[in-house]
């Protein structure tokens, strides 16, 4: 069974929770894509955890979990990661953290660079976590990249960085003005970073291929959702990485595998990390209180999310995007403290109704069109079965499933790993 766990929102669905809970059925979790620009959020028994890089797996002793081709890896980062989960008793022994030699590794000065252009950009900035990721993905399609397998042959890994380095100084230090890269300390870095990561690298595509053979179920974790992927989100306010479902085989290392299953993670509102349209964007008051309520601030970052209601049309865009077979809507219970819950139903482009979910120009002057469900106005994160839920808040699942045309089987009540309720 090949399962991928998606974000069918603008990220912060509740993935890492999901990957959590579902992973109890499976082997192997594999993230695929993106770096340390994650922030996947767990509580279980042990506490709470806030994994950027590795994957949610790790949680669960017996799972192994794989860091794919199609990842950024900040070493240190993981290095600094690595070590928090062991102070908290989660160990990380090779045979637990597989890293792909053709992951690419993210190096200081993509940091740096990032946050250069960003600065650069001033009012008109892209959002973004300024942790390297868009130069990073830039240099490993202009094929100016060192890759973790790499790290195993450092004589000829100086030469190649030193012919890289000089590139990037031509940005970093002649365009921007910043101090020039100094390959030494690369080479240093490199050194302290990735020898203790070595015994971590491997071929990791062929341990799957061995795994999907043996019979092993295999989750893949996504990172951020549907509208950042890099050729379908909202350009240019995307991540640089396929944040969707399709994408999962290749960047895990299996391009030859298709997927059996894509569950897809839906907020029961809407949160927006950064910059770019954010149609359903609510302001003042009423955004401070979902944000109260979703305690809606950035888990890599810190920064306070842009929240609003429901939106049919994006979801709708992002369960047509993901390829999703099913949907788990996460934090219903958010919404406990509401008399009346909007749902964004269309958007009014040019004096228009689109139901489309459109892109460029028309995106940016889209209006959101409400529709008004009841609200149930208690609590409801002791709820277990649907029969416990109140009749409103039934409605407010069904209402939204049939919004976006897509089975709700499971529904999250609370960050817990227990608190869940299995619809159908
Ligand atoms: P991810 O990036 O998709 O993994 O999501 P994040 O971890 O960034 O953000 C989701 C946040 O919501 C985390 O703080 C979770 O602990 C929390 N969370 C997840 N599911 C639920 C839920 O059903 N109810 C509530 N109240 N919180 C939830
Ligand atoms: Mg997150």
């Amino acid at each position: 069974m090949l399962t991928a766990i998606v974000g069918i929102n603008w990220g912060d669905e509740g993935k890492g929770r999901m990957v959590d809970l579902i992973s109890r059925d499976y082997d192997v979790v594999c993230r695929y894509q993106g770096g340390n620009n994650a922030g996947h959020t767990v509580i279980n028994e042990r506490g709470k955890f806030i994994l950027n890089l590795i994957p949610s797996g790790i949680l669960r002793p017996e799972v192994t979990n794989v860091m794919g081709n199609g990842m950024v890896i900040d070493i240190k980062h993981l290095c600094g990661e690595m070590d928090k989960l062991a102070a908290a008793g989660v160990e990380i022994t090779p045979d637990r953290l597989k890293i792909s030699e053709r992951a690419v590794i993210c190096m200081p000065y993509h940091v740096r660079q990032d946050c250069l252009e960003e600065d650069r950009l001033g009012d008109a900035k892209y959002g973004s976590t300024r942790r390297g990721i868009a130069p990073v993905y830039g240099d490993k399609y202009l094929k100016k990249v060192i890759m973790m397998g790499d790290l195993f042959y450092p004589e000829q890994l100086k030469k190649r960085l030193a012919g890289i380095i000089d590139y990037k100084n031509l940005f970093i230090n002649k365009a921007y003005g910043a101090e020039a890269i100094d390959l030494d300390e690369m080479i240093e870095y490199l050194t302290v970073y990735g020898d203790r990561l070595k015994p971590h690298v491997c071929n990791v595509s062929s341990f799957l291929e061995k795994a999907i053979d043996a019979g092993k179920n295999i989750m893949f974790e996504a990172q951020l959702g549907a509208l950042r992927d890099i050729d379908f989100g909202i350009n240019p306010y995307t991540s640089s990485s396929n944040t969707i479902a399709a994408y999962a085989p290749v960047g895990a290392g299996i391009p030859n595998r298709k997927l059996d299953k894509v569950i897809g993670i839906m907020k029961a509102y809407s949160s927006c990390v950064g910059e770019g349209p954010f149609t359903v964007e609510w302001f003042d008051k009423e955004a401070e209180e979902l944000r109260a309520a979703g305690g809606e601030y950035g888990a890599a970052t810190g920064r306070p999310r842009r929240v609003g209601p429901f939106d049919a049309v994006a979801s709708r865009y992002g369960v047509f995007a993901q390829g999703a077979d099913t949907l788990a809507l996460t934090k219903l219970d958010v919404l406990s403290y509401m008399d009346k819950i909007p749902v964004c139903v269309a958007y009014e482009v040019n004096g228009e109704r689109v139901y489309d979910f459109p892109r460029g120009v028309e995106l940016d002057e889209a209006k959101p069109v409400y529709e008004y469900v009841d609200g149930w106005k208690c609590d409801v994160s002791r709820c277990r079965k649907e029969e416990d839920l109140p009749k409103a808040a039934r409605e407010y699942v069904d209402y939204i499933e049939k919004a976006v045309d897509c089975e709700i089987s499971l529904v999250s009540v609370g960050a817990e790993r227990s608190e869940y309720i299995v619809r159908k």
